[in-house]
């Protein structure tokens, strides 16, 4: 089941474990970065707990699990920036209802570290006891970021970024991009698979990154006058990308249990489509002035956007070494501003200016 998850041996050496003792347990936690493939293990599991013959990855119930629409399959993701305690609520009333045509019920706790205090309160029996066809699959960036009453109940099970070799070798097999853009996105993307991944296969991503490229090359050559300019164009890429999508996705949608489908949903969703287009556009950014640094130092080798090699071996200069880390600094900055409520113009405005000086 868990021979292709990529760059994850530990992992799948252990979940393949889990399966093999003669009852796996009721609750694990998946903890690990952004795109290690966490919620594709978690399917798999899933598939496997549910199939009559524990995870044949081709019958049925495997493939329906594995599309993430199976009916005994349920994934909660927080409504907003939390999981609420009438969404646990929700787990817990569902709880002996039997599975409807599998063997087991697993539910996939999207985000663990989106569960508050008064909804793991309401989580902690269900975690404990659970009926003996339930079983609990939490995610979360690492364990940490879960409240110790969830993670101790649960068996860790941690995933670490994907190697970029593996990275790149994935790629290979999937898609047809050039060896240099392939290198590249596995570089860039630090680990995360599922953003490497979606740098191949979607265009309008792809083209959001050679903005983010195109607007860094521009300020270095330009002077303060430019700032406000950029900061302008940056802003109406993120939202572009923040901008609700018009089709809605059965496979992801359908079986996303306990949330009210509103206005106001529709809305959080585009703020969190926007934060995290915000938090890549700015790391894309320090990347480009980290390969100006390594350009500048003489160490091309280490440069991140290889297919960016050219422009960037042409702009960058010795002289500068020290503008160009600075540079990285300012943006570090704005990226740990993240956490609370910025307002994106704004802040976005100031970075620029900041860059301008410092460039
Ligand atoms: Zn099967």
């Amino acid at each position: 089941m868990f021979d292709d998850l990529i760059g994850q041996p530990h992992a799948a050496r252990m979940l393949t474990a889990a399966l093999r003792r003669e009852r796996p347990r009721h609750a694990y936690l998946f903890a690990g970065p952004a795109g290690a493939g966490k919620k594709t293990a978690a399917l798999k599991f899933a598939a496997a707990v549910c199939c009559p013959e524990n995870g044949c990855g081709a019958c049925a119930s495997c493939k329906k699990a594995i599309r993430g629409v199976h009916p005994d399959i349920l994934t909660l993701e927080p409504a907003g920036s939390l999981i609420t305690i009438d969404q646990v609520r929700w787990i817990n009333s569902s709880l002996n209802l039997h599975p409807s045509e599998s063997r087991a019920r697993v539910f996939i706790i999207g985000d663990a570290g989106a569960l508050g205090a008064a909804a793991a309160n309401a989580l902690l029996k269900s975690l404990e006891e659970p009926p003996p066809f339930i079983f609990f699959l939490l995610l979360a960036s690492r364990p940490q970021a879960v409240l110790p009453t969830i993670a101790s109940r649960c068996q860790i099970v941690r995933f670490q970024q994907v190697p970029p070799a593996d990275i790149e070798s994935y790629l290979f097999d999937k898609f047809h991009v050039s060896a240099t853009k392939r290198e590249a996105f596995a570089r860039i993307s630090g680990g995360n698979l599922k953003l490497a991944e979606a740098l191949c296969a979607n265009a309008e991503l792809a083209g959001r990154r050679e903005s983010y490229m195109s607007i860094a090359a521009r300020l270095g050559r330009g002077g303060c006058e430019k700032a406000a300019a950029m900061a302008a164009e940056a802003e109406s890429a993120i939202l572009e990308a923040g901008a609700p999508p018009a089709k809605h996705d059965e496979a992801t949608d359908s079986f996303e249990v306990g949330q009210k489908r509103s206005q106001q949903d529709a809305h959080r969703r585009a703020g969190a489509a926007q934060k995290q287009e915000l938090a890549l556009a700015l790391s894309l950014l320090a990347s480009w002035y980290r390969d100006m640094t390594a350009v500048a130092a003489g160490a091309k080798d280490s440069i991140l956007n290889k297919d960016y090699e050219l422009e960037l071996e042409d702009q960058a200069l010795p002289s500068r070494l020290d503008n160009y880390l600075r540079a990285v600094g300012v943006i570090e900055n704005t990226r740990k501003k993240l956490g609370y409520n910025i307002d994106l113009g704004l802040a976005l405005q100031a970075m620029f200016h900041e860059l301008t000086e410092v460039l």
